[in-house]
């Protein structure tokens, strides 16, 4: 059997989830304070282990107050809002904040807007770090739609943000239901490019192989989207956390010829890596009866 395997490009770590990993390791590597996240770093609980075996657990808002004076505490990239910054320096901790700057910029825009009088409407899952996060930054009287169709009586003045992670189609959405009001409008795509192209480059792989491996945490929003969008390409679209949960029957189909590989933001390459492994040691089996690589010539690698 000759399989061939697709990843997708940019699958993987997005340079703010990159950034967060490599700014809390470096950080507990050259100080001596204990070091914690406000919650898991992030949606991976592969990494979120190794953080643990480094001495980096998570704590939530509730245990701030219990931190020592001297703790450090890492900010994820999803970002907070300023009354738990408050609460943190209240606390007398340290803070790395690892907020990724295009959360940052989002954060500002909701503040300045705020401030001059816009209802900020906030397309995302309200339940979502980072849209609670946002939202702080207007005194958490922002409107959170998914795609805008609840939306009614908007006051004249709206600004329009997104998520980061959330898909183009629900902003166009939100878009056309918000100007369909006739109001004064300010709207910023805010979706991150890394999210876009990632979404653009899982969409096109998955309309042209016969199983798509979606691989990232189950709680991640931007992989659950990804899931989304190659499910409604690829009828054969599974979701794995790591190699281990890839079932027997996506490794060992001999109907399944051509496989592409994505990842949501939080999956680091060695996970990737892992399951390509893992399907290609199968294939190689196959094909010969015991591991070669002859298996790896059908393979292509696109990352
Ligand atoms: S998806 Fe984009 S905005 Fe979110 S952490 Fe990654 S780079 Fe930053």
């Amino acid at each position: 059997m000759s399989r061939q395997i697709i990843v997708a490009e940019n699958a993987g770590f997005c340079f703010g989830v990159k950034r967060a990993v490599d700014m809390t390791v470096d950080y507990n590597n050259k100080n001596d304070s204990k070091v914690y996240t406000l919650g898991p770093l992030i949606h991976n609980e592969d990494v979120v282990r190794s953080l643990e075996e480094q001495g980096i657990y998570q704590i939530d808002s509730d245990a701030i107050e219990k931190l020592n004076p001297g703790d450090t505490i890492v900010i994820r990239s999803h970002g907070i809002t300023p009354e738990i910054k408050e609460q943190i320096k209240k606390a007398g901790a340290k803070m790395v904040d690892a907020t990724c700057p295009y959360v940052s910029s989002i954060q500002r825009k909701a503040r300045k807007y705020h401030k001059q009088g816009y209802q900020i409407i906030i397309v995302g899952d309200r339940n979502h770090p980072e849209v609670i996060g946002i939202n702080g930054w207007c005194n958490n009287s922002a409107i959170v739609t998914k795609d805008g169709s609840e939306l009614r009586d908007l006051p004249d003045k709206v600004c329009v943000l997104s998520q980061t992670t959330e898909k183009q189609s629900n902003y166009e959405k939100t878009l056309e239901a918000v100007s369909g009001q006739g109001r004064e409008v300010l709207a910023f795509n805010t979706i991150c490019n890394a999210t876009r192209e990632r979404q653009s480059s899982a969409d096109q792989v998955s309309k042209i192989v016969d199983m798509m491996v979606v691989i990232g945490g189950r709680h991640s929003s931007n992989t659950k989207k990804l899931y989304e969008i190659c499910s409604r390409n690829c009828s054969n679209t599974i979701l794995v956390e790591n190699s281990s949960e890839l079932p027997e029957w996506a490794v060992k189909d001999p109907e399944i010829k051509k496989v592409g590989i994505t990842a949501g933001a939080s999956t680091p390459d060695w996970i990737i890596d892992d399951v390509i492994k893992k399907l290609r040691g199968i294939e190689q089996q196959d094909m010969n009866g015991n591991k070669t690589a002859a298996g790896a010539k059908a393979t292509e690698d696109n990352r």
